[in-house]
């Protein structure tokens, strides 16, 4: 079976077609610059075959259009038919407490992820669109859509509640909701297969450390708590976003600087994080070339990151009463060994312990613990599109069989 992956921003589309009985990725790629000069496709084949393509892609159906275009090419292309695409799914950003799963696309869901706009006004509006593009270029074609917040629906009140009054609860649906879902869902399965025992005997904090970092206490599989919180600014350093802070200062700044309420956003959430701190880049590789040549800004940054990493794994391991593997993925948390490291140097106390020499090998999937050590380390390379295709073809199916 056949899955379009595809992943909607308001000027760019990430795609991969996906057959997902196989688990193999057919082709994948990205259109940038939607509704601007200068927009391309970019696509790659499974075999390597790669082509950019220049156009004028003005809105969400033409870059859909362009997608189909170049999937069924006679150079470039992987299937003959539209046919051969038999659904597609999407990655929602915010389902809020409206959607507790993935679900098949009905004119009913559309209004959901309509009503959520308000929680995801930067994310669900592009979503959506690309949804309805879908409906014009692949009429008929199942759609389903999997939700970044759906799998910590089942957080405790006691972990989702602000210390706020309850009515703004209520009345705004202010609480804390958690993202990255399908990576830490695929990460925690995968680590379950690894260990060889059963997810819903584990106790798991997974490490999800890209440009937007969160972690995840799960309990049986079940996420009980997560660092990301009402938007994806809460917890931990991030790229360019400042994770926890005191609310109060950004109060303190706004009145000092004058700030409007939208500057105060773009300061907390562009210019923050490794950036902010280190005034060099928000990427970790530049982060710590810089540190490694003695920059003191980015070792402060590299030490900020690191240093709340190994607290949330600190605050977990006390959430879930134990733990029995700490999960590391997202680009920094797959291949970088020095934050690893740095994440869990003196934490013995928990039962992690590293193995230096697994830490640095260039295996990408491993265990990075020491024989003995009673807390296991594993790095998983995250595949979000694949637990996307998954959970499509899973609906897709049972309705058919309906
Ligand atoms: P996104 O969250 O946008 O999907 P990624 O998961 O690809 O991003 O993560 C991007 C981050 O991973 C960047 O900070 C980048 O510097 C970091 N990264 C990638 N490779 C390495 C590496 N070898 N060492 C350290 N950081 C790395």
């Amino acid at each position: 079976m056949n899955i379009l992956v595809l992943n909607c921003g308001s000027s760019s589309v990430k795609y991969q077609l996906i057959e997902v009985n196989d688990r193999k990725w057919l082709a994948r790629g990205s259109v940038e610059r939607i509704g601007m000069s200068g927009a391309t496709l970019k696509n790659v084949r499974y075999d390597g075959d790669e082509i950019t393509i220049a156009g004028e892609i003005v809105d969400h159906i033409v870059a859909i259009e362009y997608i189909l275009a170049v999937m069924l090419s006679r150079n470039h292309g992987v299937i003959e038919d539209k046919s051969q695409i038999h659904a597609i799914g999407h990655r929602v950003v915010h389902g809020g407490e409206t959607f507790t799963d993935s679900v098949l696309i009905t004119d009913e869901v559309i209004k959901g992820i309509r009503e959520n706009f308000e929680l995801a006004p930067l994310h669900n509006p592009h979503n959506l669109r690309g949804i309805n593009a879908c409906q014009v270029n692949l009429p008929g074609t199942p759609q389903v859509a999997v939700f970044d917040t759906a799998f910590h629906q089942k957080m405790p009140r006691r972990a989702f509640l602000y210390g706020i009054p309850y009515s703004l609860y209520t009345q705004y649906k202010i609480r804390r909701y958690g993202f990255h879902g399908a990576s830490h869902r695929y990460v925690a399965e995968r680590a379950a297969e690894l260990l060889a025992r059963p997810l819903s005997d584990l106790k798991l904090i997974t490490c999800h450390l890209g440009n937007g970092c969160s972690m995840a206490a799960l309990e049986g599989g079940i996420s009980i708590d997560t660092s990301m919180g009402f938007t994806p600014l809460e917890g931990l350093l991030m790229g360019t976003r400042s994770g926890d802070i005191d609310p109060s200062v950004i109060l303190y700044i706004m009145g000092k600087e004058g700030l409007t309420l939208a500057e105060a956003n773009t300061l907390l959430n562009k210019h923050s994080g490794l950036q902010g701190i280190s005034g060099i880049s928000s990427d970790m590789r530049e982060i710590i070339q810089e540190m490694k040549n003695g920059d003191k800004k980015a070792k402060y940054a590299f030490d900020v990151f690191c240093y709340r990493v190994k607290k949330y794994i600190g605050a977990y391991a006390a959430a879930l009463g134990g733990v029995d593997a700490v999960v590391f993925t997202g680009g920094i948390g797959e291949n970088s060994p020095d934050v690893r490291k740095a994440c869990c140097d003196t934490m013995s106390y928990f039962g992690i312990t590293l193995d230096d020499a697994a830490n640095e090998s260039s295996e990408t999937e491993k265990d990075i613990a020491t024989p003995e050590a009673r807390t296991r380390v594993l790095v998983i390379p995250t595949n979000e599109e694949l637990v996307i295709a998954l959970d499509t073809m899973a609906i897709v199916r049972a309705k058919r069989g309906a």
